[in-house]
């Protein structure tokens, strides 16, 4: 696996900055203190950006889910305008920073990706708005990996969401590095494995474009391959998705298992399928095989190890 520097965008206020709009912070002990030790964060408060000032009037998203406006809630002044031009000038540097995600405050009228409150001019509540600059963001990145923190406290979107950053940041080093043909059958043999715990059908999909790559221009696949490579990740692996991956790794080398330990790893299989011990198990019994019977090709499967093994992403059940 490639050894990257990873770089994520972060709403400030998650590291514990006082620039909510109480003067507050929203200190996150997972983003700072695990996952901070893999990535570099580039923090930015787009309202504190945008010259509002700490503490400041709470706002709210107002008008309709396209292009909402953004209005303090007692005095109604109108801040669109600075929100829009404090997004449009911080992410034009920011596409110098090669992100490989952004991490959001979950909620904010500016920060929220999802279901923020957003108000009709009848004044009725809808869960149907995208945060300001979130919105500004995700349009310009539309493949870097996004998520709010509130969804990370759920294992499975956590691993999901690191598992693309990840990727992605091989993907960034593979089209920096200028993409041939060559290179991208290499990098879709050693993902094959990750993108069919995610999705069978994109899998599929992505397979029949490598198949016809002598069809395409370079970059024209490249562009192709990595909107479909992302979609793919995007969508959750699950159990049954996960056991039918280690079904198929095992097929490399159970012929060379005596019956007691082919008996062993199918009962380890068979207990993660039933929720009884976590994907960590199986798997590093699979990876002791793998090394033992030196199964190249298997070796060298992301889906082995697609991130630190420290950040503790598979051993939940
Ligand atoms: S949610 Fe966004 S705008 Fe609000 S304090 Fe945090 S970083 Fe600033």
């Amino acid at each position: 696996m490639t050894t990257v520097a990873l770089r994520l965008g972060i709403s400030r206020c998650l590291l514990g900055d006082e620039v909510r709009y109480d003067g507050r912070h929203n200190l996150d002990n997972f983003l700072t203190g695990v996952l901070g030790r893999y990535v570099e964060w580039i923090p930015v408060c787009p309202e504190v950006e945008a010259g509002l000032g700490t503490p400041r009037e709470a706002m709210r998203l107002v008008g309709n889910p396209q292009s909402p406006r953004l209005v303090t809630i007692k005095s109604r002044i109108d801040h669109t305008r600075a929100l829009e031009r404090m997004a449009t000038n911080r992410i034009e540097g920011l596409k110098n920073l090669d992100l490989s995600g952004y991490v959001f405050k979950k909620s904010s009228p500016s920060c929220g990706i999802a279901r923020v409150r957003l108000y009709n001019e009848h004044g009725v509540l809808s869960r149907k708005g995208v945060g300001l600059f979130a919105r500004a963001f995700i349009e310009q990145f539309p493949l870097i990996p996004v998520e709010e923190e509130g969804r990370l406290c759920e294992p499975t979107l956590r691993e999901n969401f690191i598992e693309r950053v990840f990727c992605y940041r091989r993907w960034q080093d593979l089209v920096q590095s200028g993409v041939t043909r060559q290179a991208l059958v290499q990098f879709h043999t050693i993902h094959k494995y990750l993108l069919l715990a995610h999705s069978p059908q994109c899998y599929q999909v992505l397979g029949r474009l490598i198949g016809q790559a002598h069809q395409h221009r370079p970059k024209e696949l490249a562009h192709r391959y990595g909107e479909l490579f992302m979609k793919a990740l995007a969508v959750k692996a699950t159990v049954r998705k996960h056991v039918n991956v280690l079904q198929h790794i095992l097929g490399y080398f159970k012929e060379r298992l005596g019956a007691r330990e082919k008996a062993e790893l199918l009962g380890v299989i068979g207990d993660y399928h039933q929720g009884l011990t976590p994907l960590i198990v199986p798997l590093t019994l699979i990876k002791h095989y793998v090394r033992i019977f030196d199964v190249g090709y298997i070796r060298d499967q992301v889906y082995l190890n697609p991130h630190p093994i420290e950040v503790m992403l598979r051993n939940h059940v």
